[in-house]
């Protein structure tokens, strides 16, 4: 930020609301977020919990800004600092990055602008701040121990800031997102003890939260723990019958020109569900660590630059993705905890507009991941971990109550439910007493000898003299066809809840037959009820999709086929274009779609808008004054 911008008041102190104000366009801050810039902007360590999308970012960008000096911002994700310095250049803020992707005479330029304290954000890989090289640097910054007065202030914008640690929870070794290099960042409080230090993250594991404040040596910060709730996001899970229709048929009804992220298990699924798509017109793309490093950026380039891509892609993708406007998640196999789920979903509606979480879940699934675990070389110890971790999980699929309300009791926060964004909540589920079924089911597996799965244990109970039943003599025992009132699809879903709630499990040696856990003994003897959710039936769903269908679903972000709406978006691409960043980084949807809903007919009315700062305004706003004025005549 230019010190003649700020001055706007004189000599006047400036505070961190007309940084939010005129910097960022924002008219108040959110959460924690105040509270957060005070304790550093006079100087003290925090720990900050919050969630993705929680805005985060301002917490250390604002007292870098207020503070003499450069904040040093640590991140692991290389890929993305160009976007992030990108989008904070737009805003008038003066940063730059150093990673290896930059050359040398390129990082030569930027050690020169942060030695004459030109940079008000610098953003760091950490294998590069760890360097002598650039430790010595630092310290050639740090020499003067006297305070300066902020560029913001109007003085000499010199010395360390403050450091920024950013993504903290790659401390964690459990955590999949692990770096050593974070281990070694404890140095920074060593040689620049006077500097405060701000670790962010969006983990919310206490454990992870302990192994974060020892790594670190953030014993002294004040912590700073938000709600991890994510009102915005929808959250649903819905039952395998045929995937990939399922998928398409959500896509179709909900997200026609939506950019959004389809998760798989596999990178041969990636590739084959990507392809899929694409035959069937979506601009789907696919990404996996086993795709050369020029396609993964060059497909990651394409979903943050371009509107309306769907990723396909394995959990190799995400990490601090920030593009704000991905309206869904759909995860095509389970993800392997609730943490994995929340960190995943939780890239959806990152703007505060409504988004999807979708989940497609089956007894294959939980076999699967069953197997996966017990089939890995982890130590018996790490396994146990692995699924307790995966049956917080099913429990929570198959849960009948507010999903919202059952994602955050895992985390250790109260909600009080009835959130009116989840499938729980918007269409109830019955649960049924199935007692009487759990035992027919129990005693099929059973007497089958306990090496069969789902299918066939089905088609005893319901009498089906396939091939197969005759082959193994199944017609002949006592449980074939006790079980005809319920349909196929209803005894495949108890099975289901049987093997999630663990009274069964699949058998790897027997191709996976479902064996009697020590669990299912009391139900067999009487000595225990069942009750299971009713899963939807496929004709009742198949109603309620034409319902949908017919009610002419707005797609819930945007404004359809507006044609000021299409004409602000191409006015945006074109800017965005222009300058080679990703649209977002001109205007968010959510300030688009005010200015589509408030038509400013002058600046001033546009600089209302949120997300609208000073220099966004100038330099956008007449382009955007002449499409909402030509749309205004049209009318
Ligand atoms: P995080 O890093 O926590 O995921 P970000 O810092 O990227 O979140 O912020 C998420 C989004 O919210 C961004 O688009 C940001 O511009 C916006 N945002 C942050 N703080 C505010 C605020 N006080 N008012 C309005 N929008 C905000
Ligand atoms: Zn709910």
């Amino acid at each position: 930020m230019t010190a003649s911008k700020l001055q706007t008041a004189g000599a006047a102190e400036i505070t961190p609301i007309q940084i939010l104000n005129n910097v960022f366009g924002y008219a108040s801050f959110r959460g924690e977020q105040q509270a957060i810039v005070e304790h550093v902007v006079v100087g003290g360590d925090a720990l900050v919990l919050m969630p993705t999308g929680g805005g985060k970012s301002l917490c250390y960008q604002i007292p870098a800004m207020l503070r003499p000096g450069t904040g040093i911002v640590v991140s692991p994700l290389i890929a993305l600092m160009q976007d992030q310095v990108d989008a904070l250049i737009q805003l008038g803020v003066k940063a730059a990055f150093l990673n290896s992707s930059i050359g040398a005479d390129a990082a030569r330029e930027v050690q020169g602008r942060l030695l004459r304290g030109e940079l008000d954000l610098l953003y760091v890989a950490p294998e590069r701040l760890l360097t002598d090289s650039f430790l010595s640097l630092l310290e050639r910054l740090n020499v003067s121990p006297s305070p300066q007065p902020s560029p913001a202030r109007g003085g000499v914008n010199y010395g360390i800031a403050l450091f920024a640690i950013d993504e903290a929870h790659c401390v964690s070794q459990w955590g999949h997102d692990f770096r050593k290099e974070y281990r070694e960042l404890t140095i920074l409080h060593e040689r620049f003890p006077g500097v405060p230090r701000i670790a962010l993250t969006a983990t919310a594991d206490t454990p992870t939260r302990g192994e974060i404040v020892e790594r670190l040596a953030l014993e002294q910060a004040r912590q700073f723990v938000s709600s991890f709730d994510r009102a915005n996001i929808r959250y649903r899970v819905t039952q395998k019958i045929n995937t990939r229709n399922q998928l398409q048929e959500f896509l179709e009804v909900e997200h026609k020109d939506d950019s959004g992220i389809v998760y798989c298990l596999s990178r041969k699924k990636v590739e084959e569900t990507a392809a899929w798509l694409k035959e069937r017109g979506w601009d789907a793309l696919p990404y996996h660590a086993g795709l050369d490093a020029a396609t993964r950026s060059a497909n990651q380039s394409r979903f943050l630059r371009e509107e309306g891509v769907v990723m396909v892609a394995t959990v190799a993708f995400g990490m601090g993705i920030d593009k704000p406007n991905v309206r869904f998640v759909a995860h095509l196999d389970l993800p392997k905890s609730m943490e994995g789920y929340y960190q995943e979903t939780g890239r959806a509606g990152r703007d505060g507009l409504p988004a999807n979480a979708w989940l497609a879940y089956g007894l294959g699934d939980v076999v699967q991941m069953r197997q996966m675990i017990d089939g890995g070389d982890a130590p018996e110890e790490r396994k146990r971990l692995e699924r307790q971790k995966l049956d917080a999980l099913l429990g929570y699929c198959e849960s009948t109550a507010c999903r919202h309300q059952t994602v955050l009791r895992y985390f250790g926060e109260e909600h009080p439910g009835n959130c009116g964004a989840c499938d729980n909540c918007l269409e109830p589920v019955d649960t049924w007493n199935a007692t009487e079924a759990a035992r027919m089911a129990l005693s099929c597996a059973y007497r089958t000898g306990q090496r069969f799965g789902a299918g066939h244990l089905s088609d005893v109970l319901i009498g089906k003299a396939t091939g197969r039943v005759e082959k193994f003599n199944h017609h002949a025992l006592s449980t074939f066809g006790i079980g005809k009132e319920l349909s196929a699809t209803q005894w495949s879903s108890v099975y289901r809840q049987l093997v999630a709630g663990g009274l069964l499990e699949a058998d790897i040696e027997a191709y996976g037959g479902l064996k009697l856990t020590p669990a299912a003994r009391p139900v067999l003897r009487g000595e225990q009820e069942v009750w299971l959710r009713r899963d939807a039936d496929p004709a009742k769903r198949k109603a309620q999709r034409a319902e949908r269908l017919s009610k002419s679903h707005e797609p819930f972000a945007g404004a359809g086929e507006d044609r000021l709406w299409l004409a602000l978006k191409a006015k945006r691409m074109e800017l965005a274009r222009e300058q080679g960043v990703p649209p977002y980084v001109i205007f968010h949807d959510s300030a688009l779609l005010e200015i589509l809903n408030r038509r400013p007919g002058n600046l001033a009315e546009l600089g209302e808008i949120s997300g609208v700062g000073q220099a966004k305004l100038a330099k956008y706003g007449e382009a955007f004054l002449k499409v909402v004025g030509a749309g205004e005549s049209r009318r």
